[in-house]
């Protein structure tokens, strides 16, 4: 920002406790903060003016000394299907991309949460593209906000977010926290924590405590039913083995009828084969883990191809046939590399 904006306080990010403590310094009420986190969240409000039902001295004071920070996309690509993909230029110039898919009565919003990623699975464009940073959380629900806008023009709304963009949420715990806490307000965006997922390769001193403390869906990163085979994929399996990630799975604590999600994205004569299928059925066994079964998109330069249909439906069928449910996930924004694994980093811009 080149208005002076970045010595000011952003009131974007800040969970609803810390505005209601930052508030307090003012000794402004508790409910001042809730009527800014509606401003914010649910009216779109961009600056301190529009906030009418605030008081004028301290409409005052917050423009004075404090800032609501946002950017536009500086891309939007809409695919056949619908899917939407936005390039957010950071401003330090670095850029994440989220994904926007309509499904039937759902909008979800698959978001980023650090600029790149550290963890190198081989079948990812953003781990190809290195790690930059984590993002902040006004940058992290920026995205939600820029959707939501979108959406509401559109008389829509957004009804699901899933991190699952660049980066490893659970690497990013702090500022992934106050941007779940923000998302599952009801003074914020007011989505129900079943509506809002959580995908990590498999981060394991991280998995519980995030589940504790939200009522989030957990999706883990498996696309291995070996330890070899998996270190191979992700090398992050070096760290965290699969087997203390499949424990950590079991142990998360779910309401009545829910289950954690697997997620198995299927490399051609990788990890698709049918003695694949029936260790992963044999790891599962008993748990309360449901897999969802992602077929690789490649891209250019990738050492893997896309699995047959045949050998999809084969893996599927022993899944089910061992008791796992598992869910077959549709290919959505391909056409614009909006699909899984494939967002990656843009060359740094130049600060507007
Ligand atoms: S798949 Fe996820 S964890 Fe692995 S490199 Fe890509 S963004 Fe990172």
């Amino acid at each position: 920002m080149t208005d002076g904006g970045a010595e000011r306080t952003d009131l974007k990010g800040m969970t609803l406790p810390e505005l209601e403590e930052f508030l307090s310094r003012w000794g402004k009420e508790r409910y001042r903060a809730r009527q800014l986190f509606r401003w914010i969240y649910q009216k779109h409000a961009g600056d301190f003016a529009s906030m009418t039902d605030l008081s004028k001295e301290l409409r005052g004071i917050l423009a004075a000394s404090c800032r609501i920070s946002g950017f536009p996309a500086e891309r939007v690509e809409i695919s056949a299907d619908g899917t939407e993909k936005y390039l957010f230029r950071l401003e330090d110039g670095e850029a994440v991309e989220s994904v926007l898919i309509p499904d039937e009565g759902r909008r979800t919003l698959c978001i980023s949460s650090q600029v790149g990623c550290p963890l190198l699975c081989g079948f990812c464009a953003t781990g190809e593209s290195g790690f930059r940073r984590n993002m902040t959380s006004a940058e992290i629900v920026q995205q939600a906000c820029f959707a939501a806008k979108r959406l509401a023009e559109r008389e829509e709304r957004l009804s699901n977010v899933v991190f699952m963009g660049m980066g490893e949420p659970l690497l990013n715990v702090p500022e992934v926290s106050r941007a779940i806490g923000i998302l599952l307000s009801q003074f914020g965006f007011g989505i129900s924590g079943k509506r809002v997922t959580v995908s990590t390769a498999g981060i394991v001193p991280e998995m519980l405590p995030l589940a504790l403390r939200y009522p989030v869906s957990i999706a883990v990163s498996i696309n291995a039913a070996r330890e070899d085979l998996r270190s191979n994929l992700m090398p992050v399996n070096r760290k965290y083995p699969l087997k203390e990630v499949v424990a950590a799975m079991r142990r998360i604590p779910l309401q009545s009828g829910r289950k954690v999600t697997a997620e198995y994205v299927l490399l051609a004569g990788v990890n698709d084969s049918a003695e694949d299928a029936l260790a992963l059925s044999r790891l599962f066994r008993g748990a309360r883990i449901k897999v969802n079964l992602i077929s690789y998109n490649p891209h250019e330069a990738s050492p893997h191809r896309a699995p047959e249909a045949e050998a999809v439906n084969r893996f599927r069928n022993i899944l089910v046939a061992g008791g796992v449910q598992t869910i077959t996930r549709e290919r959505r924004g391909a056409d614009i590399r909006a699909a899984c694994g494939q967002l990656r980093i843009a060359p740094r811009g130049n600060k507007s």
